[in-house]
Order: C-alpha cells, then structure tokens, then sequence
C-alpha cells in the first residue's frame, strides 16, 4: 500500500509517500516569505500553501516513482495548526480522494510528531510501548504517555509559551532572524554554558513555563546593552550557550519527573526543537547516567514534514481508521 501524506498546518507546505512504513519521498517547501516579518503572518501562509501544493505533491509522486493511481489512500493535516493553511491541505486531499475514489484519513499533527518515529529507518528502531514522548515544538511543549498508537494521555504541559517560541523570542530580542531556534543552536555550540544564568520557572513537576524566560533574557540583554552597545556581538557565543542550557536543563529536569512518576524509562522526543543538539546530547548521556532508552527522530522527520502524517496514515489504513469526506480542519484539537 502506498499512502501519500499532506502537511499543512503552518508554514510549510509538505507532501510524501510511505509504503510499509519506508519512506519513499519526503518534500517540503519552507515559505521564506514570513522571515521578513519575523514570524509566521496566517494570511500570507494559506496563499503560499495554495502556491504549493500541486507542485509539492506532484514532486513527491514523481520521486517516489508511483502514479496517482497507485496511492491507496491520502492521509492530511486536521489540526491543529493555522486554520487558513490546514484548509489549503483539508481541501486538497478531500478533492485528490474523491477524484480517485481512495479513503480520507485525517491526522492530528502532534500524534504524527509523536509516530514519526515508527518511520522505518536504518538508525534506530521504534520505541516500545508504553513509552513517554516530549514533545517539543513551536506551538507546543507536551509530556505525552503513550501506550498504543492511539492511546495518548498528556500528563504536562506548557502554561504558557511553547518551547521553540521561547527559542525563537529570544533570537529576536538577540536580533536574530526567524525562526531563531535553529541560530541559537549554531552559536551555543561555540559558547560557555555557564556564563550567563538565567533563572528556571518553578511551576508544577510536569508542567511547563517559559515566558518568564523570555523576560529574563529581554531585561538581561536591555540591562547590557545599556551599559555596552556592543554587549550582543561581543557575547553572542555565550548568550546562545547560555539559554540553550537553561532550558535543555529544565526540559531534562521534568523528563526525570516523568519517569519517577510513571517507572517508564522509554523516551522519544518530537518535533521541531528535538533537532537541537543540546537536547539531543543531553537525551544520549541520560542513557548511560539514568538508563534510560531514549529515541531522537531523523532530522528531517523532526520538524514539519508530511512523512509523519503519510506513517499515521498508514497505522490508521491497517486498522481501517478512515474519515469521512465532511470531516473538518480544527485549529484547536485533542487527542
Ligand atoms: P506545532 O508542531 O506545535 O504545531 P510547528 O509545527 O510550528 O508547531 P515545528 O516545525 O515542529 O513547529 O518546530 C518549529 C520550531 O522548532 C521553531 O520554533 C524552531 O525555532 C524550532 N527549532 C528548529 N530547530 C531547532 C534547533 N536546532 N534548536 C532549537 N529550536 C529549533
Ligand atoms: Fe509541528
């Protein structure tokens, strides 16, 4: 069975073809349009997405080497995410099933960044259930347990901002462009963790806030500035380092509350900001300091991708879970 999978949910427009969990094509076309605003403009991304979306899933056709004739169902993006883009891919996918008279599976896109790692891949296996899954995104920040495909409970959450906005917020007080997540990573990298503390929220053990993060940083970078202009450029290294650090460090001190409160030792962590090296480095020391088993998804399958959603796709064929042509895109949506 071949399922081709559509994301559309925010800024990127993403089709891919799965076949017995293989990934045979994985497109994404980024919209470079919004760093000119410093962030993701609703508007602008649904007309991008319709830009897009032919060509993408053409591409992704034509690199998995099948015809639309082959596709065997079209699993798509409901929720949650921008309204304007998930009807850009909820419209197309509902006209690609009709026209080929192939089932409609509706994919809710944080399950997907949870199950991208049941992609088949050479690296790693998929974790097993039940496992704990972190999901940390630019809309999201999640401690997830999971003990089927389907059966998800969150058991924390952020209060507040999510992880990659506290990321992002804070490249742009840096000056940095958008997103900045990605920026701070490459300077941490070459910077002292220790330099600069900033202070970690206390909120509840498996709750998340990170607003007051931001803050800190943007009093903190106000207060220098002040006394030197040229605080940022000469200090960026360590800026980076610095708030990398705090917050891998929190997001590993609530994992460790996770697995105290559950017993489950199994983590895999989701979405965008698990392409951070800090976490990631902090994710494989944990195996040998807490033996925990810890599984960090492929790059590309980290931030958005459709790959995800064609592999939900597939978990829900073989268990018949289909959508009916009415079904509707939620901004907002449960597990
Ligand atoms: P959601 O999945 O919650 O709907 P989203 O789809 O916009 O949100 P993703 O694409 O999963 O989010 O992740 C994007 C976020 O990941 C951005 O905030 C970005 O800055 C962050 N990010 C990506 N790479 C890195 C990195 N190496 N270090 C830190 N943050 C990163
Ligand atoms: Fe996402």
């Amino acid at each position: 069975i071949y399922i081709l999978g559509i994301e559309s949910s925010c800024d990127d427009t993403a089709a891919a073809v799965i076949n017995n969990g293989v990934v045979l094509s994985n497109v994404v076309a980024t919209q470079k349009i919004h760093e000119a605003y410093g962030g993701v403009v609703p508007e602008l991304a649904s007309r991008a997405h319709q830009q897009n979306i032919v060509p993408v899933v053409h591409e992704a056709l034509r690199k998995a080497n099948i015809d639309k004739k082959d596709v065997s169902a079209i699993a798509f993006t409901q929720g949650p995410g921008l309204m304007g883009s998930l009807l850009v891919g909820a419209s197309f996918s509902k006209s690609f099933a009709l026209g080929l008279n192939i089932p409609l599976i509706g994919v809710n896109h944080m399950q997907a960044h949870i199950l991208a790692h049941f992609i088949k891949t050479e690296e790693q296996a998929a974790p097993n259930f039940p496992f704990l899954a972190l999901t940390i995104s630019g809309g999201h920040t999640q401690l997830v347990k999971v003990t089927d495909y389907f059966e998800m409970e969150i058991i924390g959450e952020t209060l507040d901002d999510a992880v990659g906005e506290a990321f992002d917020k804070s490249a742009k007080i840096l000056g940095l462009p958008y997103p900045g997540g990605p920026l701070i990573d490459k300077y941490a990298q070459l910077g002292d963790p220790d330099r600069f503390p900033f202070p970690k929220p206390k909120v509840g053990p498996l709750e998340f806030s990170f607003s007051g993060l931001k803050t800190s940083v943007l009093y903190f970078i106000e207060r220098e500035t002040g006394a030197d202009p040229e605080f940022i450029e000469k200090n960026r290294n360590d800026i980076c380092a610095s708030i990398q650090a705090t917050i891998v460090d929190y997001l590993m001190d609530k994992l460790k509350n996770a697995v105290k409160k559950t017993g489950i030792k199994e983590i895999a962590i989701g979405g965008g900001v698990s392409a951070n090296s800090g976490i990631r480095k902090a994710l494989n020391d944990a195996e040998k300091s807490y033996g925990w088993k810890t599984y960090i998804p492929k790059f590309e399958y980290c931030t958005d991708n459709a790959a995800m959603i064609a592999m939900v796709g597939e978990l829900k064929y073989k268990q018949q879970m289909f959508s009916s042509p009415d079904i509707v895109s939620q901004a907002r949506m449960k597990f």
